[in-house]
């Protein structure tokens, strides 16, 4: 999800940043070799949306926001009983649009990731992706995305949001560089880390007064969601729930430290950018 997206539906999502390496190896699409001209569109791609520095060799970083919840649940928090998204009238996220393709993959992947989707697991018994056209909604035809309406939204608010916290939180991780390194290392190809939503709160703060306000309030009923979550899934008493009522129970410790520091009078943003107006009202604080 993107921030903006976040911050619009603070009561229902428990946000957090995610940290990963580039996708390629995802939903299949490594199963085929690479020609030269898949390698250069994920590289135009990776340029545009996520990050690389010597200090974290050559991997590309993505740097993603996520709705985050007990996986016991098995379902979004969005997810009506009768099986509809709760959000379809008011506007789902971009990324539930997208799905089944992946937007962090060039559009010449599309099929292969429709492939894999196909064939994995994870997807076993949907049966919902088929081969033939006429039997639904196109997704790829002759090798194009047939809509690639939601693709180009998903990507157009990652790369407007790098200039509000994915480029500032990227630069802060460089002292961290080392021991994000071993943590990758331990997690294997695709696997992502899940830390607080706190580094991406507090830069975007910093834009303006009004978007300092904006995440504070963001903070309170964050800490009010997890709560009730929290308090939720003790009473459901399941044994694998601990580790994520662990992680939890850490966002809203560290809310409660930024939003100290957030409503602290000695607080000012950052000197004035031309382009405050604009993320005020993507964020929804203007
Ligand atoms: S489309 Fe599905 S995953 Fe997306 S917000 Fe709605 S219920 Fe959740």
């Amino acid at each position: 999800m993107s921030l903006a997206e976040l911050l619009r539906h603070g009561e229902r999502f428990v946000g957090c940043l995610a940290i990963g390496r580039q996708p390629v190896r995802r939903a299949g699409a490594v199963e085929h070799a690479l020609d030269a001209a898949d390698t250069a569109a994920i590289d135009e791609l990776s340029q545009a949306l996520f990050h690389r520095s010597a200090a974290f060799g050559s991997d590309w970083i993505v740097l993603t926001l996520q709705g985050y919840d007990y996986p016991s649940l098995g379902r979004c928090p969005a997810l009506a009983d009768d099986g509809r998204c709760m959000l379809h009238e008011t506007g789902k996220p971009a990324m539930c649009a997208a799905v089944p393709l992946e937007p962090l993959l060039p559009d010449r992947l599309q099929m292969r990731v429709l492939e894999g989707r196909r064939e994995s697991a994870q997807w076993l018994g949907a049966d919902c992706i088929r081969r033939k056209a006429e039997e639904g909604v196109p997704l790829v035809l002759e090798g194009r995305v047939a809509d690639a309406g939601a693709l180009v939204r998903f990507r157009g608010a990652l790369a407007f949001e790098r200039g509000i916290w994915r480029d500032a939180v990227f630069a802060s991780f460089h002292e961290a560089a080392a021991d994000l390194r071993g943590a990758f290392a331990r997690l294997g190809a695709d696997g992502h880390l899940t830390v607080s939503l706190v580094p991406a709160l507090t830069a975007a703060a910093r834009v303006s007064s009004r978007c300092r306000e904006l995440c504070v309030a963001y903070i309170d009923n964050q800490i009010a969601l997890i709560e009730r979550t929290v308090e939720a899934a003790i009473a459901r008493r399941r044994l694998d729930d601990r580790p994520v009522t662990r992680e939890l129970r850490g966002f809203a410790q560290a809310y409660a430290g930024a939003r100290e520091l957030l409503a602290a009078p000695g607080w000012r943003p950052d000197a004035a950018r031309a382009d405050t107006p604009e993320i005020e009202a993507w964020l929804g604080a203007a």
